[in-house]
């Protein structure tokens, strides 16, 4: 499933009443190069997209795009996981409902448990980014300016990333 672009896009903008939920999953949202779909509205701390749906509370972003894709509320107890491990993807092919287990199976396959911290890229200046996106960021061949810009870190990062100063498990 793919979301129709919007017909501009601007952080700064508010979504127009009356849209339908992928209009504004859509919205507020950007796809990147290396095929996430970053959300670009109100983040939590942990990078994960939040928005207000249904007159409810704000609920997550990940979340909704997979309940939209899926057709139906996520069952009882379970995630939105991401399999591209980028926390502010909604992109609906890189989502999958799992339980709290499945996700942590997923992390542990994938080598993101058992690092030390000190070495464990998600915990420091680049904690936008996951292995996923620092691999895809090392590969990019273009400016590292327009790469900063289509992650949404600093070219410092970038930089730091493509020297091998950081993300070195990527
Ligand atoms: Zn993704």
């Amino acid at each position: 499933m793919n979301y129709a672009e919007p017909v501009q896009t601007s952080r700064k903008r508010r979504c127009p009443p009356g849209v339908t939920l992928a209009e504004k999953l859509a919205f507020y949202s950007l796809p990147a190069p290396n095929g996430c779909r970053l959300w670009s509205g109100y983040k939590n701390s942990a990078g994960y997209g939040w928005l207000r749906w249904g007159g409810q509370r704000r609920r997550r972003a990940h979340r909704l795009a997979l309940e939209l894709k899926l057709g139906r509320a996520l069952g009882l107890g379970m995630e939105s996981c991401h399999s591209c491990d980028v926390p502010g993807c909604i992109e609906p092919g890189h989502l999958f409902e799992g339980t709290q287990a499945d996700n942590i199976n997923d992390a542990h396959r994938k080598g993101r448990l058992f690092l030390p911290p000190a070495l464990h890229g998600e915990r420091n200046a680049s904690a936008k980014l996951n292995a996923t996106s620092a691999r895809a960021i090392r590969r990019d061949a273009r400016r590292q300016v327009d790469i900063a810009a289509a992650y949404g870190v600093s070219q410092t990062t970038v930089s730091q990333i493509k020297r091998g100063q950081t993300w070195r498990l990527a």
